[in-house]
């Protein structure tokens, strides 16, 4: 047996080993198991027919999520990281996932009013998130924003062409995108419910209630506990992944326009039918705060919760379109 072979029945064996099961009412099986994946961790929850072997569905969940973090992620040498390399690339030439996260991030970034912007990626790289962040000089900033601006990228059916020293950063959409190619892979494959969740970006549907939680920005607790049928449920926060000098929070997310992280709301909560649409929204929310939130395009179906929190430390909530119902 070759060593590439054993390596693969070891961590196939782990990955069995790691599914949580139980039998439902009704007979249908319940099985959950949780994985790294794209720089944090990804829960799927099936719901298979009595009789039917999940692990199949399971292990071609976990494939997918090896092959779009290496296409949308910043995996060294392959896509997202490839194409910042090479600064252009035809787009036939790209991986179909990644060309859909790119045409999804320009009609996004519009929709957004320019708030979601994956050029953000040298502002990213300068703040040093998330290994060793540290506020940058001004100098730096300005370099920065000479070259951040979706607009700068020349982009069109065939081909992408950015200007040197643009950088493209997905990470704003794409565990949502992950989410919602996963979930709809387990659907289609005959999970009859499930939940796939990157991050906290979550996607859930079947016949059964799922109870969704969002955090409280400032301590251990939930804000809010969400029951969903259906949809998409992402947040984004200044509590995730955020630096404090001096008494002040910088998050790791990024204004494109400023270059300073986005201080719209401290958490922004988007229900939307898919995930990557509530992933990048919920990025734009925090930037752009209530008042760029009501200009956003519409979405069918989606709905917005914006928590910003006072000197005091009291939290405010400020909400629009339509959210789950609350548990
Ligand atoms: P999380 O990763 O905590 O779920 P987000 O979905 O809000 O948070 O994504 C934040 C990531 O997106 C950052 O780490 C950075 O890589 C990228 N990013 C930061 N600012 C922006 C922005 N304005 N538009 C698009 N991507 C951004
Ligand atoms: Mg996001």
């Amino acid at each position: 047996m070759g060593r590439n072979t054993r390596l693969v029945l070891i961590l196939a064996a782990v990955f069995l080993a790691g599914v949580a099961a139980r039998v439902l009412r009704g007979g249908n099986r319940e099985s959950r198991v949780t994985f790294p994946a794209l720089g944090t961790f990804a829960t799927v929850v099936i719901e298979t027919p009595r009789g039917t072997d999940p692990q199949p569905l399971l292990r071609g969940a976990d494939s997918l999520l090896r092959h779009l973090e290496m296409e949308t992620g910043c995996f060294p040498g392959q896509g997202v990281e490839a194409l910042n390399r090479a600064g252009r690339a035809s787009l036939r030439e790209l991986d179909p996932d990644l060309v859909r996260v790119i045409l999804l991030s320009d009609s996004l970034h519009r929709a957004t009013l320019g708030c979601f912007d994956p050029s953000v990626g040298p502002l990213v790289r300068a703040w040093g998130f998330p290994d060793s962040p540290e506020v940058p000089d001004r100098e730096t900033l300005d370099s920065c924003l000479r070259v951040t601006g979706w607009e700068l990228l020349e982009l069109d059916r065939d081909s992408l062409v950015m200007r040197p020293g643009m950088m493209l950063d997905f990470g704003a959409v794409a565990k949502g995108y992950a989410v919602d190619r996963v979930f709809e892979y387990l659907r289609s494959r005959g999970a009859s419910s499930c939940l796939v969740e990157v991050g906290g970006e979550v996607r859930c549907g079947g016949d059964r209630l799922w109870r969704v939680a969002v955090r409280h920005p400032r301590n251990r607790g939930y804000f809010r506990v969400f029951a969903m049928e259906s949809g998409a449920l992402a947040t984004s926060g200044d509590y995730e992944c955020c630096l404090v000098r001096d008494g002040v929070r910088y998050s790791h997310i990024i204004n494109p326009f400023t270059g300073f992280p986005g201080d719209g709301a401290q958490s922004a909560t988007v229900h939307a039918p898919t995930c990557a649409v509530a992933d990048a929204f919920a990025t734009a929310a925090v930037i752009g705060g209530r008042e760029a939130v009501e200009g956003f395009g519409p979405v069918e179906g989606m709905g917005v919760l914006l928590l910003t929190v006072g000197e005091d430390g009291e939290v405010s909530s400020w909400s629009t379109g339509v959210l789950p119902d609350t548990l």
